[in-house]
């Protein structure tokens, strides 16, 4: 089967076994993978040392070709999508719900990699993180799953709790990227009024056509960093309320230059930060998917796995909003 993998700095796509199933798991036929932001930053970070533990893609839909589970949730023929990370619900890190620091969960992944034509899961995976998805989505719109889910982990640090009325609360999401709108339709799914501010006047209109607006003298309840560029943090200064939070939820190449001590300590200001989501954000996010209340229609362009080193050129150069592979 073919797979993609790093060499020498360079997408190939080579050839390797078909993944075998375990004691107990499943085996997915990959219909498709979204090109994700981390993706891009791991192959711009990759060197000859660190580049065979790369895994490439994790925003997989398919269909359950062989299982073998403990659940009886999932059988042979259905459509899932997934998360690749699973805790240990038992670490300290999980005890005091920082899943996405469990040892267990940064060990855990799909097999070989996304960008796959097939992929084995464990047992924990059909547990905790794969979702059968509704026919009315197409695979694109169902690739979101993870996405999402990594946005409402975000939005629930913030600390909006889903199914809450938050209406009286204002954030401010700053990068308006895929995530960064992703970003938005997740604080409208909680209640939240969602408000975004990008440097590109394109982004800015795309997002104001999706419903999401600016307002230049407003200050927000929480700012929301989607934009990995440190002038970000200065935004999301100036439009934080006293007293407010910013949410971190991008890496940047110049790390230091961007914290402002004072300012922080002053103003009260609480830096939060969210990587990776938990279990139960991934239901949560299957639940807005499934029943349309998140529409991710139209977000998308389609490439084919033998060109997804295209698909990278052009994410990196900004030419699409976000690329979905299909397999
Ligand atoms: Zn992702
Ligand atoms: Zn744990």
């Amino acid at each position: 089967m073919k797979y993609a993998k790093l060499k020498n700095g360079k997408i190939e796509i080579l050839s390797c076994e078909k993944p075998k199933l375990l004691s107990k798991g499943a085996i997915i036929k990959v219909l498709g993978c979204g090109l994700c932001g981390s993706d891009l930053v791991k192959i711009k970070h990759s060197n000859k040392d660190n580049e065979d533990n790369i895994i490439l893609g994790h925003e997989v839909v398919g269909i359950i070709e062989e299982i073998n589970s403990d659940t009886s949730d999932f059988k042979v023929g259905d459509k899932v999508a997934l998360g690749h990370h699973y805790p240990c619900f038992n670490c300290e890190f999980c005890k005091n719900k920082s899943y996405s620091m469990c040892k267990t969960f940064k060990k855990s992944n799909i097999f070989p990699a996304g960008f796959a034509e097939y992929i084995r899961v464990d047992d924990n995976h059909l547990k905790y993180t794969v979702y059968k998805m509704d026919d009315s989505l197409k695979d694109d719109e169902k690739a979101f799953l993870e996405p999402l889910s990594c946005c409402i982990r975000a939005v629930e640090r913030a600390g909006f709790e889903y199914k809450k009325d938050n209406s009286k609360y204002c954030a401010l999401v700053v990068g308006l990227g895929s995530i960064g709108l992703l970003m938005l339709k997740a604080l409208r799914a909680f209640g939240v009024s969602g408000f975004g501010y990008d440097i590109s006047l394109q982004r800015q209109n795309f997002a104001k056509e999706q419903g999401f607006d600016f307002t230049e003298d407003k200050k927000y309840d929480v700012v929301f960093l989607t934009a990995g560029h440190s002038k970000a943090i200065d935004t999301a200064l100036k439009r934080v309320i006293d007293g407010g939070k910013i949410v971190v939820f991008s890496s940047v190449e110049d790390d230091l230059k961007g914290f402002s001590n004072n300012e922080i300590y002053y103003r009260e200001l609480s830096i939060i930060a969210s990587y990776s989501p938990s279990p139960s954000d991934i239901k949560i996010s299957a639940e807005l998917l499934n029943s349309h209340k998140v529409n991710v229609e139209n977000l998308s362009k389609y490439y084919e796995l033998d060109n997804l080193a295209s698909a990278v050129d052009d994410s990196f150069n900004n030419k699409v909003f976000k690329a979905y592979i299909k397999i």
